[in-house]
């Protein structure tokens, strides 16, 4: 029997869209564009990649007038295209007028997130709150409390270290921002509540760069409250970094049942795409075996007995391919998803790891006969030579996808199949 993580922690379910986040929903995927708002055509066109990618929320920041003008035009346009995927405001600062002074943008929006820290200054800052919690309210929309390390709510840190200074033996600095980002999280909630808002319309964050800040938040945050949690690691960073970084927290609170939802906030490489967070987040969930998304391809890294490259461009071809028909396989082959193709380079491992997978193939190495074994379910079944391998291959993958997740025949179309 295969082995899980520990059961989700229990949460109240809450309504973005036409999805659910918390209870007993899968842990979803979310990201966020970095196109101006403002820019409707733009930003339609990256949040309708990133939903394509496989991102099931998208958030915008709707920071100015001009950006939240144009949030009606950009859920227009994506509803034309097809796409419904639920959009949330990213708001601070200027919020309470933006969400006021724009109900269409208001309307528009499936959820908005409010950050305590940056929404309002001294006797400002309840009002301002309590403006957006209303729109949210009239609106009938969610709201994700989303606290930051970067802007931590200077009143609950101070009176936090105030609190701390009069202790005997008082906490180190960094516990007591640890402490308060927790309070701002629940207190900013609380409010919300009294002033209305119900509680199975909150999802609550507390956002760090750090991974053990972050381990420790989040328990900490899941202890002491019965909100769905939107887990992320903030300013993770480019590249490897920033994916090893963020698959090393989120792992372990997953692992315990912490999450509910999760974003990846990568740095995209120059001219690099938006769309990898998604992967990511997707992969990260799928190799922990809490949701499937795409086939799996289980490649080895290769070693002195590869002395071509043929192998990794086999793996890197059936890999993208393999995603690249995801979304119209989705429809057509449901399944298709928990698939695992192995992409191997020797006869070391080769055969025994292709016949673990659902269609393997164990490529020549160096001193080997040039010729590459497949199997199919566990058997071999044909042996592949000469220099059109990758195409033969992924032809034998597209025919399993069909044969094996294909629409069953109903009985009046297979006739030969009543009685069996
Ligand atoms: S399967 Fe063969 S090529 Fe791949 S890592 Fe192992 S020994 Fe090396």
């Amino acid at each position: 029997m295969a082995l899980t993580p520990t059961p989700r922690r229990r949460s109240r379910q809450v309504r973005i869209g036409h999805l659910f986040v918390g209870g007993d929903a899968p842990v979803m995927v979310q990201s966020m564009t970095n196109t101006d708002t403002a820019d409707a055509t733009g930003t339609a066109r990256q949040v309708f990649d990133l939903a394509r990618a496989g991102s099931e929320v998208v958030r915008i920041t709707v920071n100015s007038p001009e950006a939240a003008a144009s949030v009606a035009e950009i859920r227009e346009r994506l509803d034309a295209m097809g796409c419904n995927v639920p959009l949330v405001g990213d708001f601070h600062f200027n919020g309470h007028r933006l969400l006021t002074q724009y109900p269409e943008a208001a309307r528009a929006l499936a959820k908005y997130r409010i950050n305590p820290g940056n929404v309002g200054k001294g006797s400002k800052r309840d009002e301002q709150f309590a403006t957006m919690i209303d729109m949210a309210c009239r609106h009938d929309k969610p709201v994700r409390i989303g606290v930051n390390w970067g802007s931590l709510d200077a009143e609950v840190l101070a009176r936090l270290m105030d609190e701390n200074a009069r202790r005997a033996q008082p906490l180190e600095a960094a516990q007591v921002t640890r402490e308060a980002l927790i309070a701002s999280a629940l207190e900013s909630a609380a409010s919300a509540e009294a002033l209305g808002l119900p509680g199975d319309r909150i999802i609550l964050s507390a956002k760090v760069s750090g991974v053990q800040d972050l381990i420790w938040v989040y328990r900490n945050l899941a202890a002491r409250c019965d909100y769905p949690l939107h887990l992320g690691l903030t300013e993770a960073g480019m590249g490897s970094k920033g994916i090893v970084a963020s698959s090393a927290a989120m792992a372990v609170l997953l692992q315990e049942g912490i999450g509910d939802t999760i974003r990846v906030s990568l740095t995209p490489e120059p001219g690099g795409d938006r769309t990898r967070e998604v992967v990511v987040a997707q992969e990260l969930l799928q190799t922990m075996g809490l949701r499937s998304f795409a086939p799996l391809v289980i490649a080895c890294p290769g070693c002195g007995r590869t002395t071509s490259t043929v192998f990794q461009e086999l793996a890197a071809r059936i890999q993208s391919w393999l995603r690249e028909q995801m979304p119209v396989w989705r429809g057509h082959y449901p399944g298709v998803e928990d698939m695992h193709v192995a992409v191997m380079g020797c006869v070391v491992n080769g055969p025994g790891e292709s016949k673990q997978a659902n269609v393997g193939i164990s490529l020549p190495g160096s001193g080997e006969n040039p010729v590459a074994p497949v199997y199919v379910d566990g058997r071999k079944t044909v042996t592949l030579k000469g220099d059109r391998i990758a195409e033969q291959f992924q032809a034998i993958v597209d025919n399993y996808v069909v044969r094996r997740y294909g629409a069953v025949p109903s009985p009046a179309e297979n006739p030969a199949s009543v009685g069996a």
